[in-house]
């Protein structure tokens, strides 16, 4: 599960044991990614 930055907007791959941070600019909240390329990917 990837977390999008909400001050920044960079996504973050993998948190750091857990710990809900953004490490670019050191936000402390992130959005969860949603999956609405993997639903346009299975449109057809
Ligand atoms: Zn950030």
């Amino acid at each position: 599960m990837a977390y999008v930055c909400l001050h920044c907007g960079k996504k973050i791959e993998q948190l750091e044991h857990n710990f809900i941070r953004c490490r670019f600019c050191g936000y402390r909240v992130l959005a969860k990614e949603r999956s609405s390329l993997a639903r346009e990917l299975s449109t057809d």
